[in-house]
C-alpha cells in the first residue's frame, strides 16, 4: 500500500531519492514467510520504514543529498539499519535532503527539492525534509533522520509530524555521512509520539563502533509515551525558555505555544520561566562549529575514493586539480561557503578568535542547560520561529535561513535530547511544532511530555 501510495504521490511530493519496489516487497515477503513458519517476530516485523540518504545502506545508492556522491553504492550497513533490519522493518527507500544535511529546507539537496504535502508550493524544512513529507503524505509510516542543529525537529515541525534527535550517543554514528561529528545524531521520525519511541527502542543502545556512543540500553520509551498518554503530568516541573519565545516569532506559532504551556498545568505540570542567557549566542557559535567540523569531515571527498570523478578539461591531470575538478562542480553553493567558512575558522591565525570563542560559548550553554535541569525536569519551546515558507523564499539569504534553527541548535551543542510535537495550526492552516527538550539520558521525558501535549 505505502509503495502504491509513493507511486501516486512521490511525483509531485519528492521525499524519495531512490525507491526499489522489487526490494522492498522481497524484504516484506521475507517477514510474511518468517512468521508463517511461527518464528517469533519483533512487534514492529513488517512494518515499513524510508531513511535519510545520508544514512548508508548495503547494496543501495547513498548520497546525502549531493551530486558528488551520484552512483556510489556503499558496501556496508549503518548499524542503525542492521538494527531494522533485524527487527524486520522493510526500507521503503531513501528520503531526499539537502546536500550533506547542510539547511533548513531540503532545497540545498543536488536532486532537486521536497515539496511540503500540506502545500506544495512551501518547503518541508530540512535537511530531513524527505523524511518528514513521506510521513505527512502518508507514503511511510515510520522513518528515519539525523539532526545535528534541528534537522529531524524542524521538518516534523512544518509536516505535522514527530520527530525526535535522541541524547548524543544514543544512537550509533557508525554508518552515517558525517556532517558535524560532535553534534550530529540519527532519529526517530513517526506520526505520533509512540510510533517515535517504538522505532528509538529499535535503533537505540551501545554500538562498540562508535566511540561516542553511551553504554546504554535504550528501553523504557514506548512506556513513558503510554504513561503521557494517560495526560496526566501531576509532579512534571516543566521550564519555558525565556530566550526561546517572544521578538522572531510568527503571531499563531506564539499563540499555540502560550496555549500549551496552559494545557500543561492543566495536565497538573508545575511551569516555571527559566532563563539561559547564553542561548542568544547559540546561532552564532553553532554556524562556526559546524563549518569547522563539516570542511574536515568533508575533505574525504576528493574524486578519488567515493562517487563522482571529474578530470581538468585542460593541462595536467594532477590528484590536486583532479580534486578540484570534482569538488567544484560536485559540491553545490552551500557547502562551497561553509567549506570555505570552516576552513578560514580553523586557520592558524584565526582559529582563537573563532572556533575557539564558539568553543567557549558551547561550554557556557551546556552549563545553561545544567542549571535548569536543577529547577526543572523538561524545557518547552516553539520548534520554529515560523510555519513552512514559502519554496524559493530564503534560499539567497543565507542568514534567514539560518535562523530557523534559533530553537533547535542549544539541544545539539549541549548533547541533549528533543522532541517536536505537533502543535496545531496558523491562520493559514499550516502544521505548527512544540519542542521538549529534557537532560542528556533522560530521552523518556521527552516520550512522556510529548505524549501528554498530542
Ligand atoms: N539547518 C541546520 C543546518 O543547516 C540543520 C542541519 C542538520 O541538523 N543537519 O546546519
Amino acid at each position: 500500500a505505502h509503495l502504491d501510495r509513493i507511486a501516486e504521490v512521490d511525483g509531485a511530493v519528492h521525499a524519495f531519492l531512490h525507491v526499489d519496489a522489487a526490494d522492498t516487497l522481497a524484504q516484506a515477503g521475507a517477514v510474511d514467510a518468517a512468521r508463517a513458519a511461527g518464528t517469533p517476530l519483533h512487534h514492529l516485523a513488517g512494518v515499513p520504514i524510508a531513511v535519510k540518504d545520508v544514512v548508508v545502506t548495503r547494496g543501495t545508492p547513498t548520497t546525502a543529498g549531493s551530486r558528488i556522491l551520484e552512483g556510489w553504492i556503499p558496501p556496508y550497513d549503518a548499524t542503525l539499519v542492521e538494527k531494522l533490519r533485524a527487527a524486520g522493518l522493510p526500507m521503503l527507500g531513501k528520503t531526499n535532503m539537502d546536500e550533506f544535511a547542510m539547511g533548513s529546507s531540503t532545497e540545498h539537496s543536488g536532486y532537486g527539492p521536497t515539496h511540503n504535502p500540506w502545500d506544495l508550493t512551501r518547503i518541508p524544512g530540512g535537511s530531513g525534509g524527505g523524511s518528514a513529507a513521506a510521513l505527512a503524505a502518508f507514503e511511510a509510516p515510520l522513518s528515519i533522520g539525523t539532526d545535528t542543529g534541528g534537522s529531524i525537529r524542524q521538518p516534523a515541525a512544518v509536516t505535522g509530524t514527530v520527530g525526535v534527535k535522541p541524547t548524543y550517543g544514543s544512537v550509533s554514528r557508525y554508518g552515517l555521512i558525517a556532517l558535524a561529528s560532535s553534534l550530529d545524531q540519527a532519529g526517530p521520525c513517526a506520526r505520533t509520539v509512540l510510533d517515535a519511541a517504538l522505532l528509538h527502542e529499535v535503533i537505540g543502545g551501545h554500538d562498540p563502533r562508535d566511540s561516542t556512543s553511551l553504554p546504554q540500553a535504550a528501553t523504557g520509551y514506548a512506556d513513558a509515551a503510554r504513561l503521557g498518554g494517560t495526560g496526566d503530568l501531576t509532579g512534571v516541573r516543566v521550564g519555558v525558555v525565556r530566550e526561546l519565545a517572544g521578538e522572531g516569532y510568527q503571531r499563531e506559532v506564539s499563540e499555540a505555544f502560550a496555549r500549551s504551556v496552559r494545557d500543561l498545568e492543566a495536565a497538573g505540570a508545575e511551569v516555571v520561566e527559566v532563563s539561559c542567557p547564553s542561548f542568544e549566542a547559540a546561532l552564532a557559535a553553532y554556524y562556526l562549529i559546524l563549518p569547522a567540523e563539516a570542511s574536515s569531515n568533508l575533505a574525504k571527498f576528493d574524486g578519488m575514493r567515493f562517487g563522482l570523478r571529474v578530470e581538468p578539461t585542460e593541462g595536467p591531470v594532477t590528484a590536486e586539480r583532479v580534486m578540484a575538478a570534482t569538488r567544484g562542480q560536485g559540491f553545490g553553493a552551500e557547502v562551497k561557503r561553509r567549506i570555505i567558512l570552516g576552513t578560514y575558522a580553523l586557520s592558524a591565525g584565526y582559529y582563537d578568535a573563532y572556533y575557539g570563542s564558539a568553543q567557549k560559548v558551547r561550554t557556557l550553554i551546556q552549563r545553561d542547560f545544567a542549571a535548569a535541569y536543577e529547577k526543572v525536569d523538561v524545557l518547552v519551546s516553539p520548534t520554529a520561529p515560523t510555519t513552512a515558507f514559502k519554496l524559493g523564499e530564503k534560499l539567497d539569504d543565507p542568514l534567514a535561513m539560518y535562523l530557523n534553527d534559533v530553537a533547535t541548535i542549544p539541544a545539539n551543542l549541549a548533547g541533549v535530547p528533543g522532541i517536536s510535537v505537533p502543535n496545531g495550526l496558523d491562520d493559514a492552516g499550516l502544521p505548527i511544532g512544540i519542542q521538549v527538550l529534557a537532560p542528556a539520558r533522560a530521552d523518556d521525558r521527552l516520550y512522556r511530555v510529548g505524549a501528554a501535549l498530542e
